[in-house]
This record gives C-alpha cells, sequence and structure tokens, in this order.
C-alpha cells in the first residue's frame, strides 16, 4: 500500500520515493510515480536536464547544425548558388544558439518538476547514509523506494602529462566562444568526432588521436575507413594507432605525443580536447553506506530490471553501464515503470542496441555489427550499396558512405544494419522497427517505401543478399 504523505519522523522527511538526478529517466518517472499518488522527493545537484540537455546532446547537435550550415555554405556553388564574399564563423552567435537551446530545454524540466503535484525538488548533493536514507545538504530523506539517476562525466585518463597542461573536455568546449587555431581532439570516437567534424567546419586546424588501429574502433573496419575517408577529405588529420599518448607544455600551445607508426612523433595544438569515454558518477554517492554494490569500472550493478543488489533501491541511466544514450536511459525508466506500476515484465536484455553518431554525413547503427554476426557462427546474408547509387543522396550532392544490412540466412532475421550516408540517422529506424517486430526481412523487402529517399532502397538491398563471403 502506497503512502501518501511526506511527512517528519525524527528529523527525517519521508517520502514515498527519492530520486537522485535530473538526467533522461529521473524527470519522467516522478511524472509517473507522482500521477500513481506518490510523494517524490527529487534531488538535482547541478543543472536540470544532465548530461544531454547541457553538456550532450542538445548543445552538441545545436553546433552540427551550425557547421553543416557553414560547410553547405562553402560548398554553394556546387549547387550553382553565387554567394558574394567568404564564409565567416560568428562564433559567439555559434554559442548563443547553442546556449538557447539548452536553457529552453533546461528550464523546461525544472519548472515541470517544480509544479508537478506531490513532487519536492530539493536542490544539492544526495549521499546515501543507509539503505533507505538519503543526506542533502541539512536534510535527511527517506524513503522505501530510491531510484539513481546520476548519469557520468568525462573521464580524465591517466596518460603523462595530464595534468601539466589545460586541456578541454565536452563541458568545456561548450563555454568556448572562439574558434581554436588547432584543436587535438584525444580519442577517435563518438564524442570526439562529433567534436573534430565541427571544429574543422568552423575553420580550426583539427588533428585526431586516436590509441587504436581504426576510429571508432567497435564498428566495422569499413565503417571506420569510411569516416576517416570523409575526415580526411575535409583536411582533418588522423593519427591511429598512437601509443602511449602523452602531453606537454609548448610555447604554441600543447604537445600531444603520439608515437605512431606513420608520421610525425607529436602534434602541437593551440586547444586539446579529451575524449577518452567517460565515467559513471557514483564515486561521491555513498554507496558503500547503503551496501549498493558497483562493478570495477564504478557502474552499479543491476539485474535485468534495473534492481541493484539493495532491495527498493534501482539505478537507471548511464551509471549502471546498461547503455550510453538518451534513449537508452529513458528506455530504463520505462522499463522501471511499467514493472513497478503496470505490472510487466519488461528487461533491458530485449533492447536492440540502436544509435547514431552525428558526424556529416550520419552513421545510423542497429544491431550487430557484420563482424559480431560472424563472430555468432550463424549462417549470414549480406548486402552493401554505396550511396552514390542512392538516388536521393545523388539529388542532394551528398554522395559519401554506404549502407549495408546484414541478417540470419536460416531465420532470415535481420541481425543488423548501418548506413553511413546522408540521412542515416533517421532511415535505419525503418530496420530498428523490422527487427523490433521480430519479422523477416521478407516484410522490409516487399513494403512500398517513398520515393525518392534513402529508406527506399532497403528492399532492393535486400533483394541483394548475397551468402556472406560470396
Ligand atoms: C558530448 C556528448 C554528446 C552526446 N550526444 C548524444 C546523442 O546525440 N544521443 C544520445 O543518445 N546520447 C548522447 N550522449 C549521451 C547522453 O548525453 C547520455 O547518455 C545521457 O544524458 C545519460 O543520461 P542519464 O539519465 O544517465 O544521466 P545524466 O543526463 O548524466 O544526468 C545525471 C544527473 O544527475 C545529477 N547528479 C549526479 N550525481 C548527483 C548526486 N549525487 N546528487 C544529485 N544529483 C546528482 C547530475 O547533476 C545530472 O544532472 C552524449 C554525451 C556527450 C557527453
Amino acid at each position: 500500500m502506497i503512502s501518501r504523505r511526506r511527512d517528519e519522523i525524527a528529523g527525517m522527511t519521508r517520502f514515498d520515493a527519492i530520486i537522485i538526478g535530473s538526467g533522461q529517466a529521473g524527470p519522467s518517472l516522478a511524472g509517473r510515480l507522482t500521477r500513481a499518488g506518490m510523494t517524490v522527493a527529487f534531488v538535482e545537484r547541478k543543472l536540470f536536464g544532465g548530461t544531454c540537455v547541457n553538456t550532450g546532446c542538445m548543445p552538441t547537435k545545436t553546433l552540427v547544425a551550425s557547421a553543416y550550415a557553414a560547410h553547405l555554405a562553402r560548398r554553394a556553388a556546387d549547387y550553382g548558388i553565387v554567394l558574394n564574399g567568404d564564409v565567416r564563423i560568428d562564433m559567439p552567435k555559434v554559442k548563443a544558439r547553442a546556449d538557447t537551446v539548452s536553457t529552453n530545454a533546461r528550464e523546461g524540466v525544472e519548472k515541470s518538476l517544480r509544479k508537478m503535484d506531490g513532487c519536492t525538488v530539493i536542490q544539492g548533493h544526495a549521499r546515501f547514509e543507509g539503505p533507505d536514507t538519503v543526506r542533502v545538504g541539512d536534510e535527511q530523506l527517506t524513503a522505501p523506494r530510491i531510484f539513481i539517476n546520476v548519469g557520468g562525466r568525462a573521464r580524465v585518463p591517466d596518460m603523462p602529462g595530464v595534468h601539466d597542461v589545460p586541456f578541454l573536455t565536452n563541458t568545456t568546449m561548450l563555454a568556448l566562444d572562439q574558434v581554436p587555431r588547432h584543436l587535438v581532439v584525444v580519442g577517435g570516437s563518438y564524442v570526439g568526432l562529433e567534436f573534430a567534424q565541427i571544429y574543422r567546419r568552423f575553420g580550426a586546424d583539427v588533428t585526431v588521436v586516436e590509441k587504436s588501429p581504426h576510429l571508432i574502433s567497435r564498428e566495422d573496419e569499413d565503417v571506420s575507413e569510411g569516416i576517416r575517408q570523409i575526415f580526411e577529405a575535409e583536411g582533418i588529420r588522423v593519427r591511429t594507432t598512437a601509443e602511449c599518448i602523452r602531453l606537454a607544455p609548448h610555447r604554441d600551445g600543447v604537445a600531444i605525443g603520439v608515437n605512431c607508426v606513420e608520421g610525425p612523433p607529436e602534434a602541437i595544438g593551440s586547444h586539446v580536447l579529451l575524449a577518452v569515454g567517460r565515467r559513471p558518477n557514483t564515486d561521491d554517492l555513498g554507496l558503500d553506506r547503503a551496501g549498493v554494490e558497483v562493478d570495477e569500472r564504478g557502474n552499479i550493478k543491476v539485474d535485468d530490471s534495473l534492481a541493484t543488489n539493495v532491495p527498493g533501491i534501482w539505478a537507471l541511466g548511464d551509471c549502471n553501464g546498461r547503455g550510453a544514450f538518451t534513449h537508452t536511459a529513458y528506455n530504463d525508466f520505462e522499463i522501471v515503470a511499467a514493472n513497478l506500476l503496470d505490472g510487466e515484465h519488461r528487461k533491458v536484455s530485449a533492447r536492440i542496441p540502436v544509435y547514431a553518431l552525428y558526424t556529416d554525413p550520419p552513421l545510423g547503427r542497429v544491431g550487430m555489427t557484420d563482424t559480431q554476426a560472424r563472430e555468432s557462427g550463424r549462417p549470414l546474408l549480406t548486402s552493401k550499396r554505396p550511396m552514390t547509387r542512392v538516388g536521393r543522396a545523388v539529388e542532394k550532392g551528398e554522395t559519401q558512405g554506404f549502407m549495408k544490412i546484414v541478417a540470419d540466412a536460416a531465420t532470415r532475421k535481420i541481425l543488423g544494419a548501418a548506413i553511413l550516408g546522408t540521412g542515416g540517422d533517421e532511415a535505419i529506424h525503418g530496420v530498428i522497427d523490422i527487427m523490433n517486430a521480430d519479422a523477416t526481412l521478407d516484410v522490409l523487402r516487399w513494403a512500398v517505401p517513398i520515393h525518392p529517399t534513402v529508406s527506399e532502397l532497403f528492399p532492393t538491398l535486400l533483394l541483394d543478399l548475397k551468402p556472406a563471403g560470396s
């Protein structure tokens, strides 16, 4: 039976639920719990909306849009458009645009929480004092249900010289209101690659330093190579197999030792962005006092329903290590709410991996890579098509990249797909939907798509399926 009271017992304020962190799961969960009649204490230590709204998806995708506008303006003549004069970047205005998008979203989240019936917003850093008790400053809160949605922050790697030089992270990058002369991005994965292309298009010299032999090394090699080619065509220097990366002060900024197999041993940057992964915000949460277990990376251990080892405590979003995206954090909310309030039995393991890399052209991804599909030992069908043979891409003058699909030859179920090409982040949803419907590829093969679109090539791609390796 749910207590509807928020009352004081022995200096403690009791609620039906406490939510820590206003990321992508917490605010929506507060909405469902309060609508179910519960009292909720909502604790946020800094910016409402968390990473996505303030220092992640929203500001970066706003910058991606500005960078795309600059790129298209430089290519105007290709489309028969005459622009008189150079393309110049008004960086304070670019930044102001990104700030406005973030601020509006942040204020929206805060306002909705503050006016939510049954929700008490508390600003401050939450720390567990026991399995059902949390302290925020002088206030002690208690509840039979506690939901942790504390997200993560940029990881600062323990590389030689890292503390001898100024460096930027995704958060401080967004405070720049000038274009760096030469931006060196350490880390050739999702966050680093987006910033690299954005700032190249804003006019900076850009070098990407990556310790693996390939950019975004979790992807298939043709995807990594495709992105490398797109970057190099825009004048971005890519230094892979950069072993033993080290940083040192230099009269022109920062010297980044890269020890690559090829090329000079150093890159000299005016600014350095460290984009080498994220770490969960779990080290300052007092989890040990509640008895909540974490893994060796600090991620909170959860079961398939996102429950921790302590009854009554759940962990949602990036801090549980089961996803690293806004949509996975939001889906965590959906799973927890459905199981607690709707009598369902939703599981994280039922989630098909989906994501996009917002370079231009973007990479839209679903399911397995070809490499993973091969490693699974199944008989495979594969098909691939360059964007030069996609009418919509030709018409838009954006023909870099390719689209490809891999399926199980026995079950005729799609295992995965990638579109590195214009509109790839949207078009991939056709495949995402078929995979979620657990339908065979023949359903997509016989669908009638709209012409001209990138999606319309999926039936053709499926018609061209061949046994892998043939
Ligand atoms: C540069 C960048 C670009 C990105 N782009 C995309 C993208 O395009 N698409 C995508 O899907 N994902 C993207 N992501 C990832 C996405 O931002 C995260 O996966 C998502 O925000 C995770 O949300 P979350 O709910 O786990 O927590 P977060 O959004 O990180 O929020 C956690 C909140 O908890 C608060 N908090 C932490 N500790 C405490 C405490 N002890 N007490 C009180 N409050 C606390 C924090 O202040 C924060 O507000 C990007 C990330 C970065 C860094």
